[in-house]
Formats: structure tokens, sequence, C-alpha cells
């Protein structure tokens, strides 16, 4: 079923889902299935599964010079979403990205994604870790031009003439919002009018970068509809469970971290504590926006569960 209808179908409830990340290459399934169990028990009304593009890694030989090899870290994003909704008989949203496919990899992983019966995707740039223009010359560069070629394939139009078209995909498409802006973008205005770019290419809904202050997402929903962005827009949280994240998370997220969040995770003495005092605020948190009437609670759960459980026990 698609988000959209889902989402029409409970107005007035607020929903539970959940992002993970596919297992690192070599890894067994059955390590991911551990942390998805106890997390099926709160139903939750979709499972987004990322996408990792190919990074390059340095490797010294043994003659001393330095060799360049690509490497996919965390393989099987649609593969992963085909177990998950087998096994667990729930609605799977697959992460697509612009890096590194052109634009015939992207229309053929569509049909792909089409016949498995995939009715859901978050389409986003994508993250260029190695910084080292994994683009190819006919990719797409924004996540909006992608948007545009999923709106076109479900019109039934597809990138060349020679293809049938007596197929129209109707894909349910989410796009990333940035509460505290893109990092990329010089100010919020000029991210919002990329956003709503998005959203004019076909988005149906935002789900939204991890912020740890509500303000927040309420000023950042607020400056949505006055500019006419009138889709729903899901909160993305994350529960803070090490120290070591007080860095990490405004470094690699580029988001800020309140002063008495801060103040309250650097005086707890063990990493039990951490991961409680991280429950804990994500939990205020969650109640104050399920009040607000929210459409969905969209955790970041970097596939682990424990955290995500305590918050869902308390909240739903
Ligand atoms: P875009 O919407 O393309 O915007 C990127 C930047 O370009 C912004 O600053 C925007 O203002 C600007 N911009 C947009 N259009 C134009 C234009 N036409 N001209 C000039 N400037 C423009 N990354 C992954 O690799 N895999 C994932 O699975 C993944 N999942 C994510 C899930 C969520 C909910 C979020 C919030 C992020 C996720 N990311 C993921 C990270 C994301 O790929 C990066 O943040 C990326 O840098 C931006 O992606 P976007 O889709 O928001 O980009």
């Amino acid at each position: 079923m698609k988000i959209i209808d889902k989402l029409k179908e409970s107005v007035g409830k607020t929903l539970f889902s959940i992002e993970i990340l596919p297992p690192q290459k070599g890894k067994n399934i059955n390590d991911l299935f551990r942390v998805l169990d106890p997390l099926m028990e709160f139903k939750p009304a979709f499972v987004d599964v990322t996408y990792h593009p190919e990074e390059m890694v340095y490797k010294r030989r043994p003659d001393g010079l330095i060799e360049e090899a690509p490497l996919r870290k965390r393989p099987g994003t649609v593969g992963i979403c085909a177990a998950i909704s087998y096994k667990y008989n729930v609605e799977t949203v697959p992460h697509l990205v612009c890096v590194g496919f052109t634009k015939e990899e992207t229309e053929d992983a569509l049909f792909s994604l089409y016949y498995q019966g995939i009715e859901n995707l978050l389409l986003l740039k994508g993250d260029d870790h190695s910084n080292l223009q994994l683009f190819k010359a006919n990719a797409h560069k924004y996540a909006s031009q992608l948007v545009e070629q999923v709106a076109n394939m479900n019109k039934g139009h597809f990138l060349h003439e020679e293809t049938l078209n007596e197929t129209q995909t109707g894909f349910c498409v989410g796009v990333a919002g940035y509460p505290e802006k893109h990092f990329e973008s010089p100010n919020l205005g000029t991210d919002m009018k990329w956003l709503k770019h998005k959203v004019d290419m076909g988005a149906d809904y935002i789900v939204t970068q991890m912020f740890f202050e509500n303000q927040k997402y309420f000023d950042f929903v607020k400056k949505c509809r006055d500019m006419d962005i009138n889709i729903p827009i899901i909160p993305g949280l994350k529960p803070i469970d090490s120290k070591a994240q007080l860095k990490m998370l405004p470094s690699k997220f580029f988001v800020e971290l309140p002063e008495s969040l801060t103040k309250e995770i650097e005086s707890c003495k063990t990493t039990d504590a951490v991961k409680q005092a991280g429950i804990e605020w994500c939990i205020a948190q969650s109640k104050e926006l399920k009040d607000a009437g929210v459409p969905v609670l969209h955790y970041y759960t970097m596939s682990r569960s424990q955290a995500t459980v305590a918050i869902a026990k308390a909240i739903f």
C-alpha cells in the first residue's frame, strides 16, 4: 500500500515507522532480523532501507604503491526490502540515490522495483562520502531530477521513445527535508526553495533529517505551509546512544544538539546511563510531536533496536 494512502487512512492517529541500514557486506541477514523482530511488535507502518553508494578505498600494495578500488560497504537495499516484506508482511521503502547511477540505470532499477511490487520510494541525491565525483556523466545531479524521472514513469513516459509505454509505474515518492537546512545550502530560504521544487516535481511526502529540538520541526512545517508546501511532513528522530555521537552527529548530519541535552549526556558515568538519557530525551520529543498530531514518528535506528523499542513502548 502506498504511504500516502496509509496516511490518509490514519488521519488523527500517529503511526510508527523506522529506518534501517542494510547489513555490512559479509554479515549474516539474520543479524538484521534479530534487530527487526522486537520492533515488529509495534507494527511499523513502513520500514525504510537506506542505500549506500560505492566508495573509493585505498590499499597499500606490497610494492608500496597505493591502489584505488571501488567498494560498496552495504549492498543489497532492494534484496533486503524483499526479504523484510516477505518475512514480516510490512511495507518497505527502498532509498534510491542519484550518486553513481546513469538515468538509464535508474530507469532499469525502477522497472525492477515495479516488477517486484515495491510501491514506495525515498528519492535522494545520496551521500558521496569519498568526494570522488561518483556522479556519472549522464546522471542526475539533484533529487528533484530523480523525482521528475519517477513522476514521468508514473505517467508511462520513459527515457527513450523505443520503450513501450503501456505501463504506468504508480510509485509513491518521499523526499528529504532539513529543518536546520542542508549543509550545501547558503541559507534555509534557498534550501526550501529547492525543497518546493522537489514537491512541484511530484513528491508525495517529506521525511525530515533528525533534529533534537521540536521547535525546529514546528518552525520548518510552518515555513513549508507558508510556501504552499502542503504534503505530509514526517519527523525523523534519532535516540542518542553514545557520547561519541555528540561530535559525530553534528559533523556528519549538520544538526545542532541543545546545550541541556549535551550537558546531560556528558555528565553520564556509564554507557547505560548515556543510552537511558538518549531514550528519555527522544521519548519527550516523541510525546510532544504526537500531541501536536504529526502523521508518523520515524526513527533512525541505525540498525540497533534497544532504544527504539524502549521509546515505542512508551509512545505507541
Ligand atoms: P537535494 O534535494 O538534491 O539537495 C541537495 C542540495 O542541493 C541542497 O542544498 C539543495 O538546496 C540544493 N539543490 C537542490 N536542487 C537544486 C538545484 N536545482 N540547483 C541548485 N541547488 C539545488 N544518503 C544516502 O546516500 N543514502 C540514503 O539512504 C540516505 N537516506 C536519507 C534519508 C533521509 C530522511 C535524509 C534526510 C537524508 C538521507 N541521505 C541518504 C542523505 C542525503 O543523500 C544527503 O543529505 C544529500 O547530501 C542530499 O540529499 P537530498 O536528496 O536532500 O538532495
